[in-house]
């Protein structure tokens, strides 16, 4: 069990636990299962789950919604002294924002291993130029997030699949009747 760095009785199991919470949320709207929380001095202050579809944003990962909410509940654009929970590694996106925001440490589940920009395709925060540093760790509740993702993906795909099926059984039925309107005429 880690210890966070937020004068909390609660650990960093206990706030992916809840930004677990989040990402099913996103799940049950058909969104890709990502949630992320905001955490400061022991409190939740922001939260949110990916919501690019429903919201036509391209923007709104679950990073982007917890780091808004945040921001507006301390009325700042600055997070100093905040952590960041989130069930994926972040994408090149929220490692910006992440930085913009001054987020302190950043705790992430699984890897993404196709777009994370934390360690997978890019290491955005070992680049120099950037004058703020951000605490990074991950692997809590990794495969709990995992799980959750591929989960989505199989059930969307074989949903794409059953709708394919659907569609092709139409168009036979559909041929069957322009044979038998041939037939008749
Ligand atoms: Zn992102």
């Amino acid at each position: 069990m880690q210890a966070n760095t937020n004068n909390s009785a609660f650990t960093d199991q206990d706030f992916m636990a809840q930004a677990m919470h989040l990402a099913v949320q996103a799940a049950d709207i058909g969104e890709v299962p990502v949630g992320a929380l905001v955490v400061f001095d022991g409190q939740v202050i922001g939260q949110g789950f990916n919501q690019t579809i429903s919201a036509h944003d391209p923007c709104a990962h679950a990073e982007i919604m917890a780091l808004r909410q945040a921001a507006q509940a301390i009325g700042n654009y600055r997070l100093s002294g905040c952590d960041l929970y989130v069930t994926l590694e972040p994408c090149t996106m929220c490692v910006g924002a992440i930085i913009h925001a001054r987020i302190k440490r950043l705790v992430y589940a699984s890897t993404e291993p196709k777009a994370g920009a934390v360690v997978s395709q890019l290491q955005l925060f070992s680049l120099p130029h950037y004058n703020h540093i951000v605490q990074v760790e991950s692997g809590i509740m990794a495969d709990e997030s995992s799980a959750m993702l591929s989960n989505f993906f199989k059930q969307r795909r074989l949903a794409h699949k059953a709708n394919k099926d659907q569609k092709s059984a139409v168009a036979s039925s559909s041929s069957v009747i322009d044979q038998s309107i041939d037939a008749a005429l």
